[in-house]
């Protein structure tokens, strides 16, 4: 065993004998791994069936050997491999971690007799159902959805004999939400596009995503350790968000968004251990206010101290700031997302400039020393104006909150982190360019260096700006380094062996990139058509076809969309079908 789960709470520790093993891969390291809800869940799910016993594997450190956590087992002992990603900045390190293990990346080189060290590889999470084709050639199935809805079906069809083409077509063709990516080929054309989608017979043209649909008990940390990034207990108030923001994939792939309901959120909170007394919320964003408030009683009537990494600025009640004041909350951070008014009507935030500095001011009221803002640049339509509104923004709050800092004898900091915005597949932005250059420039942009120098321009005139405001620091990206990412979310399967190089570490993406002769700009820069087919339209979230060009439309001209209302909308069509099992 190793020896971080022995401060571990939640730890499986099953025998072998008799017992189908499962590896279960995390693409990071175990404080991140063990903060993750979603591999949590897995993890859970596959060793509360008592004939399997599940081990996890975390991306080692300081040169560390590669071996299981728990029994400390090599990954060419088990015949199954599942493995879960959430991030494009993590496939590199998915596909790098079946080298280390000894097991064949490439899915079509594995032997059609499945064993141990020749297993059958899964890949789900949220990075997967996005966007699965970048990971495709490394998979024998992916998971299209939300765990609990597809994995007992699955797990039934994973032990049944078989040879391994037997077994993934008989999966692919009965099961929903498994996706087989050896049975699509795609062909392109030369500027990068899809040209077609060839679909081997018997499996669907398109896998249909499947989400959890009611719960009894809100989804909750099973794992606890002193090691994760997020040293809590975590509890979902529900999945997806009804807000619609256009650059967000969560708002869109995980719908329709799904509330769950108080007794719900509380019979979460109450499955945590004795003596925990420090939790945290997920969704936040799209919580009603008098569910959050009826959490905050519970909570202050437990003893309990609320932790969250950010808040939507127009959720912020009394008895949330009274919670607040009591879980002494030192830092709390609110996204303003885009950079003036405008720019959040672009990206449908519907966050006025007052709620804001309301929110500012009633955090910082509540004793919050630091104070988080989060802004993307490079979004659609922005211009030096925008980021005057932000800089300005800055200055009004500074000016609220210096008194109440004043008053209690410590003076409340402000970070503004400034990220590069990365567009997104199934998003209404996922036709745009990285970089926020006009649509002409970008066409003509091959080397990409106009989108990372105005990403730059951005970044250098709000820091030489916003230098001279006391108590402010100003976190920024790097944009040569976030064009990998930009690459990778909307990228096609071509990118295996640039994702495989890099997490090797036998080439630099930009080597790695011109060793396999593709251009960055093909999946990050290129402005795409309304009518090119893409190739994450593998799969089917049930939104129609039009609705996330027609948002974009609105984007452009700065026009609102109501937040879901699942009850009476079917604007997108989500809600016109059961998409769950
Ligand atoms: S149909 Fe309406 S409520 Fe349902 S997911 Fe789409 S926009 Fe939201």
């Amino acid at each position: 065993m190793h020896p971080l789960l022995e401060l571990e709470r939640g730890t499986f520790r099953k025998k072998w004998k008799g017992r189908q093993p499962v590896a279960l891969l995390y693409p990071n390291t175990y404080p991140l791994a063990v903060s993750n809800l979603g591999y949590q869940l897995v993890y859970k799910l596959l060793n509360s069936l008592d004939h399997i016993v599940c081990e996890r594997f975390v991306y080692p450190q300081n040169h560390e050997a590669f071996r299981s956590l728990e029994s400390e087992r090599t990954l060419s002992d088990f015949s199954l491999v599942f493995g879960s990603v959430s991030f494009e900045q993590d496939f590199p390190r998915l596909c790098a971690m079946l080298v280390a293990g000894g097991v064949e990346p490439y899915a079509d080189r594995r032997g059609n007799e499945v064993r141990a060290g020749s297993p059958l590889v899964v890949f789900g999470g949220v990075g997967v159902f996005m966007n699965p084709e970048p990971l495709a050639e490394f998979a024998d199935i992916m998971v299209i959805g939300e765990a609990e809805a597809v994995l007992p079906a699955l797990l039934k069809q994973l032990l049944q004999p078989g040879s391994r083409q037997e077994v993934l077509q008989k999966i692919g063709s009965t099961l929903a939400g498994c996706y087989i990516p050896g049975g699509y080929t795609f062909s392109y054309r030369d500027d990068g596009r899809v040209n077609s989608i060839s679909v081997m017979a018997g499996l669907p043209e398109r896998v249909r995503k499947v989400v959890q649909g009611h719960q009894e008990v809100a989804a909750h940390s099973e794992i606890l350790s002193p090691e994760a990034e997020l040293g809590m207990y975590m509890t979902e108030l529900g999945r997806g968000c009804s807000r619609g923001c256009r650059f967000c994939a969560a708002g869109f792939i995980y719908r329709p968004p799904r509330l769950w309901g108080g007794d719900a959120v509380i019979a979460g909170l109450k499955e945590r251990p004795a003596g925990i007394d420090r939790v945290g919320l997920l969704g936040m964003e799209m919580s009603e206010s008098s569910t959050l408030d009826r959490i905050a009683v519970y909570l202050q009537e437990n003893d309990c101290s609320l932790s969250f990494s950010s808040l939507r600025a127009d959720r912020i009640t009394d008895q949330l700031l009274t919670l607040l004041a009591k879980s002494k909350l030192k830092s709390v951070a609110i996204a303003p997302d885009g950079c003036s008014q405008r720019l959040r009507r672009v990206i449908n935030k519907g966050l006025a400039e007052k709620d804001l500095i309301d929110a500012a001011v009633a955090l910082v009221g509540a004793g919050i020393y630091t104070l988080k803002l989060y802004v993307m640049i490079g979004l659609p339509t922005e211009t030096v104006q925008d980021l005057d509104e932000l800089i300005s923004l800055l200055h009004r709050i500074r000016e609220e909150i210096l008194p109440l800092g004043q008053a209690r004898g410590r003076v409340c900091e402000i970070v503004l982190s400034v990220n590069s915005f990365v567009p997104k597949p199934w998003t209404p932005f996922q036709y745009l360019s990285f970089g926020g250059q006009e649509r002409e420039r970008a066409e003509n942009d091959l080397d990409c260096s106009g989108a990372v120098q105005s990403l730059r321009y951005k970044i250098k005139y709000l820091k030489k700006k916003l230098q001279k405001i006391d108590n402010l620091h100003v976190k920024v990206d790097r944009p040569d380094k976030v064009l990998s990412q930009a690459v990778f979310s909307r990228a096609d399967r071509r990118i295996a062996p640039v994702l495989l190089d890099i997490g090797t570490g036998k080439r630099s993406f930009k080597q790695a990139m011109k060793a396999h002769d593709l251009r960055s700009w093909e999946y990050a820069v290129r402005p795409r058509a309304q009518d090119e087919i893409f190739c994450w339209q593998v799969v089917d979230h049930g939104i129609k076809e039009g609705h996330l060009h027609q948002e974009l439309e609105k984007a452009v001209a700065a026009k609102a969309t109501s937040p879901c209302d699942t009850t009476i909308c079917r604007r997108c069509g989500v809600c016109d079908e059961d998409t769950t099992p």
